[in-house]
């Protein structure tokens, strides 16, 4: 049976459309809460190349926690799996930027997607990289297919300015011995690689090589391992929504990644990618169409990972 993609789509915008009001956008990076909360866009790419969309799906907005997905992926790439002899893979069952899990488990990070986890492969990233920006910033921009993809400085100034948190995380990282790089350097990398901006047909193509066993679609390029895909894709699946992760699969079965943009990206692997966006975030950081949108894709398909 052929899934008629373009039809679900268009369905889902009809049936989210009555709870657009619901939810906030994120105000603590002061830029992020210049964004018109009205967007929303879906695009889904399949392995065979065909795309599907809806709504402001060639609008950019700022990625956020979804680069962490993609800053892990290139840390990978460099060390395998030496990376967790200092971050852990299991869910934190905590918010996104937490900080008690960190010191009573003496600094090593429950997983790469809470911001610990994520300033620590940052640094892994520094250590490895000749340019760690510029050079994090091309193997974006290669995944993507789009040699325009860039920071959004302002956003990353804006983060700078009111990153309290993040910075006291780093700072106890530092002390527990899990930061090789200094403290500044570390939180600079993260908030530019937070501030990226894409759109969502440009990010579920930057995400298909999760569903291509971890090949560039036409452009037939390794990225990483058939065995390294499995591995992520399980950590997006239990991780990738915080401390939302376990509804997120309950109520849509894929594996994802959300971010405080208001995007979230899902594969099914071997079958598609898809991302969506839309500002308004529920109490846990996460999309609150994004996430109706990506459980009515999974029952309207009748697929999932399950
Ligand atoms: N840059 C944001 C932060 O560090 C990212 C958080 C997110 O998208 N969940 O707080």
């Amino acid at each position: 049976m052929t899934i008629n993609y373009q039809q679900i789509l268009d369905e889902i915008r009809r049936e989210v459309s009555p709870f657009s009001d619901e939810g906030k956008v994120a105000d603590f990076i002061p830029e992020l809460a210049l964004v018109n909360p009205a967007k929303f866009g879906i695009h889904l790419i399949t392995t065979e190349g065909d795309r599907f969309s809806t709504g402001d799906e060639d609008e950019k907005f700022s990625i956020q926690s979804i680069s962490k997905v993609l800053s892990l992926s290139l840390a990978i790439k460099f060390s395998g799996e030496k990376i967790w002899e200092r971050i852990d893979v299991e869910p934190s069952g905590n918010a996104f930027n937490s900080l008690i899990q960190l010191e009573y488990e003496h600094g090593k990070p429950r997983n790469p997607f809470i911001n610990a986890g994520a300033l620590v492969v940052a640094d892994m990233l520094i250590s490895n990289l000749a340019e760690p920006k510029e050079d994090f910033l091309e193997f974006v921009r290669n995944l993507a297919d789009c040699p325009e993809i860039d920071f959004n400085y302002k956003v990353a100034q804006s983060e700078k300015s009111h990153g309290f948190r993040n910075a006291a995380l780093a700072n106890l990282l530092k002390s527990f011995g899990n930061l090789e790089n200094d403290v500044e350097q570390v939180l600079d990398f993260y908030f530019h690689q937070c501030s990226i901006e894409m759109t969502c047909r440009e990010l579920a193509y930057s995400f298909l090589f999760f569903a291509n066993e971890g090949k560039i679609l036409h452009k037939d390029e390794q990225i990483l391992t058939q065995s390294q895909i499995k591995r992520l894709n399980a950590l997006m699946l239990t991780c990738g929504f915080y401390d939302e992760s376990g509804e997120f699969a309950y109520e849509v079965g894929l594996p994802g990644k959300s971010g405080i943009g208001g995007g979230i990206v899902a594969v099914h692997p071997k079958t598609y990618s898809v991302a969506t966006w839309s500002p308004r975030l529920n109490e846990k950081g996460n999309s609150v169409l994004g996430m109706r949108s990506l459980e009515l894709l999974t029952t309207k398909t009748g697929m999932s990972v399950f």
